[in-house]
C-alpha cells in the first residue's frame, strides 16, 4: 500500500548533491532560500530557477530546462512541487531536499499547479531520493515543522468521518471503508502522537518520526488509487472554506490544526485529547494566530457546504450536523480559552 523510494537522513547533505546529480543540473528553489544552497552544493548548478505554481510559468521553466539532465528541488512545498513538475514533464531524475517539514510534498507523486487560479494536482514523479538534513530542518522556523505534524494529526478526524459515512450508508461507492487503509493511517497518526514532544523539540528522533508519517501521507493518496478518505475529511474542508471566504493563503497545517479541533468537537471525537496533542506540539491554532478573526471562521461555517459542493468533496460530519449558533459560541470560547475547561457540547 505504499510506493516506496529512498529517504536519506543525515547532516551536511547539500555538498553531496554535486557528486550525485548528473550535470548539467537545475536547482528549483525560492529566492529567500538562496543563502541555503548558493555555493554549497559541491558543484555549480547550470540553472537556479524560482519556483511558482502557475502552469504557464512552469511550462516556461520546462522550456529552459531542455538541456538539463537532473532536477534538484530545495525548499518547501512550492519548490518541491515545481521540481516534481519539471522532472515529470522532462522525464529527468529528481532529488528533493526539503528545508522544512511543513507539508508532505517531497513524498507525494503529483504537483499542485494553478491554471487561471484553479488548483489541479497533476503528474507522477518518483524521486531518486529525498534528503532530510537534520540541521537544515532545525534551521527552519519551528512552526513550519509543527504544521507538518498537524497534517498527520488530521487522520484522527478523517478516519472518524470515513467510519461515520460507512456506518450511516453514505460512503461513496468507490471508497468503501477499508480496514487496512484505516490501520495504516492510524499507525502514522500514532507515531506522531507518541513522539509529539520530540517533534516539538525537533530532535533527530522527532524529525525521523515526523518524516516517516509524512512519507506515508505523501504516498497514501496514490497508493490507495487516489482514495483520500483515510487522509483527510472535515478537518481539511473547514480549511478550504477558510481559504475560500478570506481569499488568503495559510500555512497549510496550521489552518488544518484549527480544522481538526472544530471537526473533533462536531464529531464528539475526543476533542480534548487531540487538543492536548496540538498543545504539546506547540502549533498556534487560534484564528488570531493566523491573522484571521472569528468572523472569518463563522463566514467559513456559512460557506463550507458551498465549498463541499463546488469542489466535489465527500460526506463528513459537516454534511450531517448543522453548525448551530450555540456550537459557534461554544467552539469559540473553548478554542480561545488559554486554560480551557473540557469541551461541553452545547447541542448534545
Ligand atoms: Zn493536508
Amino acid at each position: 500500500m505504499t510506493i516506496d523510494f529512498t529517504t536519506v537522513f543525515g547532516r551536511g547533505l547539500l555538498p553531496e548533491i554535486g557528486k550525485i546529480a548528473n550535470a548539467p543540473f537545475a536547482v528549483v528553489s525560492m529566492p529567500d532560500l538562496a543563502s541555503v544552497h548558493r555555493g554549497r552544493l559541491g558543484a555549480e548548478p547550470a540553472l537556479v530557477l524560482d519556483a511558482g505554481l502557475d502552469r504557464g510559468h512552469l511550462e516556461e521553466l520546462v522550456g529552459r530546462c531542455a538541456s538539463m539532465r537532473t532536477i534538484v528541488g530545495i525548499g518547501g512545498g512550492q519548490a518541491l512541487d515545481a521540481a516534481k513538475y519539471l522532472a515529470w514533464r522532462l522525464r529527468l531524475p529528481l532529488f528533493q531536499v526539503p528545508t522544512a517539514l511543513s507539508v508532505n510534498a517531497a513524498w507525494g507523486h503529483r504537483s499542485a499547479v494553478r491554471t487561471d487560479g484553479i488548483v489541479q494536482y497533476v503528474g507522477w514523479a518518483v524521486p531518486e531520493a529525498v534528503f532530510v538534513d537534520f540541521d537544515l530542518i532545525r534551521a527552519a522556523p519551528p512552526v513550519l515543522n509543527w504544521s507538518g505534524a498537524a497534517d498527520v494529526l488530521c487522520y484522527h478526524t478523517a478516519l472518524w468521518d470515513w467510519r461515520f459515512a460507512a456506518g450511516t450508508g453514505k460512503v461513496e461507492a468507490a471508497w468503501p471503508y477499508d480496514e487496512r487503509l484505516a490501520a495504516a493511517s492510524d499507525e502514522a497518526l500514532r507515531r506522531v502522537v507518541d513522539h509529539v514532544d520530540e517533534i516539538h523539540a525537533l530532535t533527530d528522533d522527532g524529525i525521523r518520526s515526523l518524516v516517516a508519517s509524512l512519507a506515508y501521507g505523501g504516498g497514501a493518496f496514490a497508493a490507495a488509487g487516489w482514495n483520500p478518505r483515510h487522509i483527510e475529511g472535515a478537518d481539511h474542508f473547514l480549511f478550504y472554506a477558510l481559504e475560500y471566504v478570506t481569499g488568503r493563503s495559510f500555512l497549510h497545517g496550521q489552518a488544518v490544526g484549527l480544522g481538526i479541533l472544530i471537526a473533533s468537537a462536531l464529531q464528539g471525537n475526543e476533542p480534548d485529547r487531540i487538543r492536548g496533542v496540538l498543545d504539546r506540539l506547540g502549533l498556534p491554532y487560534r484564528p488570531a494566530d493566523m491573522g484571521i478573526t472569528w468572523d472569518d471562521v463563522n463566514a467559513a461555517f456559512d460557506r463550507v457546504h458551498d465549498v463541499i459542493e463546488l469542489s466535489g468533496l465527500w460526506y463528513t460530519i459537516l454534511s450531517a450536523r448543522p453548525i448551530t449558533p450555540a456550537f459557534r459560541a461554544a467552539i469559540r470560547e473553548w478554542i480561545d480559552a488559554a486554560d480551557p475547561a473540557p469541551w461541553a457540547d452545547p447541542d448534545a
